[in-house]
């Protein structure tokens, strides 16, 4: 079946086809057809020419918005199917590409219901004979590039703002999982999004990203993946002077007082960072702990990891899947070896798992790491893989300055039975996102996005939307009338 979608047809590709694997036994679970270079100017001037001639960016928000909810309804319909290969494509448990799909279902719903009232503003001249008025109008064309972790949710962050606002799209999903994204579009098209406004173009970051980000019919670039790889896109899109909204990695605090009930915070602390592999940008896998709590945490939490069940994510037992890849895999077999050539103590993991039936994946065991310093490689840097480290802390400012020592500024959390305190050590994180005795959940409604290396601009909430805008100002006196600057000419 072709793969790629532009102008309204699905079509076959001129770049190499792609296998697509399975991370739990390296199987092949389909093999794709890629784009190469003329498929990308094919679909950017499809795009170009819904944007500026077709009827999408001049189609009522309403109805709009309508598509939106026809997307979501029919993701309601396929959900079983979508879940089931998401989990094939990514190894993640069913359980949790199920919740995915529920949080894709619900951004599109969020975005049709704000785009419908979301009319601009009227600003006070204090002059009765202007009408000056800010109008929200869409970029134009958009690129949008995404990773490979949250496939289908990542991109569901950028596509219904982006057509919520008008824009037409070409996608780039993450060559490692390209399967939901192509899924998504099929929707797209059922729902009865015309020719040229939504595209899918399969391919790597060097055939197909990087030309998208030079090109000077895309307008802006909406990337979600690493840091180098965002660093460059930066780059790229500045001969152009496109808009970039770069959403990037994070190696984010867990902060715990010793006041907190202990087994929320051993449960929660494990499910910070082990959740889907550690393959989270937010994973919370810096564990900073309160002096008298810590050898008591790092031991439960040590035993508990050791006894995490890992497997097929389609088996229901499962408590966690392979990594991504063998690629990943060694990347973090390498920040493994770092952290104990630095002096980093291990109290789990650290090895790949003995069981007959998980050697062909790519299956690591959750590792767990104390004695952990901040200048130590595998504490400053993103692992993204089920690396726990750990570091202890006698004073709130002590946690507080431990907290901000990164480079990144995804998210945090701070555990405490003393509300004073967590808003306290809330404001002071410089981080994107921050709870309080909790750890992970978010909420379409509110902003998502980094601080420093993290990023910039934020997906979700109305900011996410406002990303895909241009504001206009439009200024209309009412009663035209000469200003009477230059006068020496003499006045007529
Ligand atoms: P990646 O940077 O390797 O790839 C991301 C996407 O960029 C892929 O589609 C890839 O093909 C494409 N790409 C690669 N080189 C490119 C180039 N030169 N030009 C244009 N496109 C290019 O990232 P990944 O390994 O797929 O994903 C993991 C990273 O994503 C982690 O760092 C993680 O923290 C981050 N992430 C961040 C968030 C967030 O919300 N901040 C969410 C999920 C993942």
């Amino acid at each position: 079946m072709p793969s790629l979608y532009i102008d309204g047809t699905w079509t076959s590709g001129s770049g190499d086809p792609a296998e697509v694997i399975n991370p739990f036994d390296a199987s092949v679970i389909e093999t794709v057809e890629q784009a190469g270079p003329d498929d990308v100017e094919r679909a950017v001037a499809a795009a170009r020419t819904a944007f500026d001639d077709g009827p999408w960016p001049r189609t009522p928000a309403a109805e709009r918005a309508d598509l939106l909810r026809r997307v979501a309804d029919l993701l309601v319909r396929d959900k079983e199917d979508i879940a089931r290969t998401e989990t094939l494509d990514t190894g993640k448990t069913l359980v949790e590409s199920r919740i995915d799909v529920d949080d894709v279902t619900a951004v599109f719903r969020y975005y049709a219901d704000l785009a419908a009232h979301d009319a601009g503003r009227l600003v006070d001249t204090g002059k009765p004979s202007v009408v000056s008025r800010v109008v929200h109008e869409p970029v134009g064309v958009c690129a949008l590039i995404t990773p490979w972790n949250y496939p289908l949710l990542q991109l569901s962050w950028k596509v219904a703002p982006a057509l919520a606002a008008g824009n037409t799209v070409v996608i780039k999903p993450s060559e490692v999982t390209p399967l939901t994204s192509v899924m998504l579009v099929r929707l797209l098209e059922e729902a009865g999004a015309p020719p040229g406004v939504v595209n899918i173009l399969l391919g790597d970051g060097r055939s197909v990203g990087a030309p998208l980000t030079e090109h000077p019919g895309v307008d802006m670039v909406s990337f979600t993946g690493g840091l180098a790889t965002g660093q460059a896109i930066m780059r790229a899109a500045a001969g152009t002077v496109k808009r970039v909204a770069v959403e990037l990695g994070g190696k984010n605090p867990n902060i715990v007082f010793a006041d907190t009930d202990f087994e929320t915070v051993v449960d929660n602390a494990l499910t910070a960072v082990f959740l889907h592999a550690g393959q989270v940008c937010s994973a919370g896998a810096r564990l900073i702990v309160e002096d008298s709590l810590h050898d008591d945490l790092v031991a439960e939490i040590g035993r508990r990891a050791e006894r995490i069940r890992l497997g097929n994510g389609l088996d229901e037992a499962t408590e966690s899947g392979p990594l991504v890849s063998a690629a990943h895999r060694a990347k973090i077999e390498d920040y493994v070896a770092s952290a104990q050539a630095e002096g980093a103590r291990l109290v789990a993991g650290g090895r790949r798992p003995e069981e007959p039936d998980l050697q062909k994946g790519f299956f690591y065991r959750p590792t767990v790491f104390a004695d952990c310093r901040r200048d130590m490689r595998v504490v400053r840097e993103e692992t993204f893989g089920p690396i726990l480290t750990v570091e202890r802390f006698t004073t709130e400012e002590e946690a507080i300055a431990l907290g901000n020592d990164t480079d990144y500024g995804l998210s945090g959390a701070v555990w405490t039975n003393d509300s004073g305190r967590a808003e306290r050590v809330a404001r002071a994180l410089r981080h994107g996102t921050v709870w309080i005795n909790d750890f992970g959940p978010y909420v379409p409604g509110a902003e998502w996005g980094g601080f420093k290396r993290s990023g910039n601009g934020r997906e979700l909430g109305p900011t996410g939307l406002a990303e895909y805008q241009e504001h206009k100002h439009i200024w209309h006196n009412t009663e035209p009338a000469p200003a009477r600057w230059f006068t020496s000419g003499g006045a007529r």
